[in-house]
């Protein structure tokens, strides 16, 4: 018998990324408050949110803070647009703290309202710049399969997703995907390294085939979080890096999950030691407690459209909405302040994935693997085959249920099951995380004995 809500839910609401007819049966989880790394639902039900909602609340729920701020920023001005020769003061001082963070050659920030809009920003601000280069041929996105960067147009087609592109006929033109860098899946006839160095050796091939005057830019997350929390060998960072120093190409790295924290550094191309033209940022900056994105733009980049550009026709009415902007910058002053950053680098990562990996050795394990605050394991049948549990990598839903019941939120991805907690989750936190993963691994073992 579902609640009253939930019959209002079904008649009414139209959920994103939702088969909403299993839904309108089954009817929603009903979240109703939240507090450090636990969400409550409804009916009292209590659970350990190792997703950080959508790979966002870095800070964790609850901050008092960021509240406050809200509150008094709605009060002096709650909107303003940053049109027409106008600023906030929030939005202007969150890009200057940004730009404060980000790689040195990078010092500008363009707002967006999320992280689609950004990565749409990024197809058009890149058109621009080769357009004002006078290469108006450079129009070509090259991105990989199984990448996730958003789900307006641009962004769903740079995406590399079948499952989206099979909706809307995407992807549109002037977008092509290369190889991803997932030895699991893809690569196991081959060493980590040589499949890495393979993987981005298709990077080349395809900028080859098209031509290097007719491609714009490359578009890569620097780990792939909803494609499975796919870590590249490292060879493959170092090739891509020759490759992209060979061709004249612009690089943007899709920072979306990877920013504000998550690897241990500030963003993950200081991780890695990437030198990207923009960067897509969104969910952390503002610990996902208002909307917010933006892309950070290097000086090259920015040079280009500001001294050859005149207007650049494009903008959101929420472009760094003062009340969404002056929570980000509250909420990057606290991971500052409080030193989430260093600790994650220097304590809570390494303690995460040296318990994470103990679930290495569970029977329907084939791999576990992590870094910073983000971990996954690939459900297998047989580890020596690495054979699934059962065909069309519907273990994942099942392992999903399992965690559910036992309180705890893990995200499936086919048959990868994928976690990135708040970055604030303690020691004891990630203990009481690897006991309920252990448990709902035998739950899912014991289903499918
Ligand atoms: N890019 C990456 C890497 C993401 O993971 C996401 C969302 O999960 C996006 C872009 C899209 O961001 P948004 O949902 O804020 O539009």
């Amino acid at each position: 018998m579902q609640s009253e809500l939930q019959q209002l839910n079904s008649a009414h609401h139209l959920q994103p990324f939702s088969d909403n007819k299993a839904l309108a049966e089954s009817g929603p989880r009903v979240i109703k408050r939240a507090e450090g790394v636990y969400l409550y639902d409804i009916e009292g039900n209590k659970f350990l949110d190792a997703m950080a909602g959508l790979w966002c609340v870095n800070l964790g729920y609850g901050r008092e803070e960021l509240a406050e701020v809200a509150h008094q920023q709605m009060t002096e001005l709650p909107y303003y647009n940053l049109f027409f020769q106008s600023t906030t003061t929030p939005a202007t001082k969150l890009a200057a703290k940004i730009a404060e963070l980000a790689p040195a050659h990078m010092n500008r920030v363009f707002f967006t309202g999320s992280g689609s809009e950004a990565n749409d920003t990024n197809f058009r601000m890149v058109r621009r710049y080769w357009d004002l280069k006078g290469k108006p041929n450079k129009k070509t996105f090259i991105s990989r399969h199984n990448a996730y960067h958003g789900s307006t147009v641009a962004a769903a087609s740079l995406g590399g997703m079948d499952y989206m592109h099979k909706q809307g006929d995407l992807p549109i033109s002037g977008i092509v995907h290369v190889d991803q860098p997932y030895w699991f899946g893809e690569g196991q006839d081959m060493s980590p390294d040589d499949f890495g160095i393979k993987a981005a050796c298709s990077l080349e091939q395809k900028i080859l085939e098209i031509g290097e005057d007719n491609v714009a830019a490359f578009i890569a997350e620097p780990f792939q979080g909803a494609g499975g929390v796919i870590i590249p060998p490292p060879t493959y960072w170092t090739e891509i890096k020759k490759i992209l120093a060979k061709y004249d190409i612009l690089f943007i790295l899709d920072e979306v999950i990877a920013g504000f924290g998550r690897t241990g550094e500030w963003f993950a191309s200081q991780y890695f030691d990437l030198k990207p033209d923009l960067i897509t940022i969104a969910k952390g900056m503002s610990s996902g407690y208002l909307p917010i994105g933006g892309v950070i733009v290097s000086d090259k980049v920015a040079q280009v459209l500001i001294d050859e550009g005149g207007d650049f026709n494009h903008g959101f009415t929420y472009s760094g909405h003062p009340v969404a902007a002056a929570v980000a910058l509250k909420n990057i002053e606290i991971l500052e302040q409080e030193g989430i950053v260093a600790k994650v680098k220097d304590e809570i990562s390494p303690y995460l994935q040296k318990r994470w990996q103990e679930l290495a050795s569970h029977p329907i394990v084939g791999e576990a693997r992590g870094l910073g605050m983000v971990a996954a394991v690939e459900l297998v049948k047989d580890k020596a085959s690495n054979e699934r549990l059962e065909p069309d990598c519907k273990a994942g839903g099942v392992c999903r249920d399992f965690a559910i019941a036992n309180g705890l939120i893990m995200r499936p991805c086919g048959d990868t099951m994928i976690i990135s907690p708040p970055l604030v989750i303690s020691k004891s936190e990630i203990d009481e995380l690897i006991t309920k993963a252990k448990k709902t691994l035998d739950d899912t073992a014991q289903f499918y004995g």
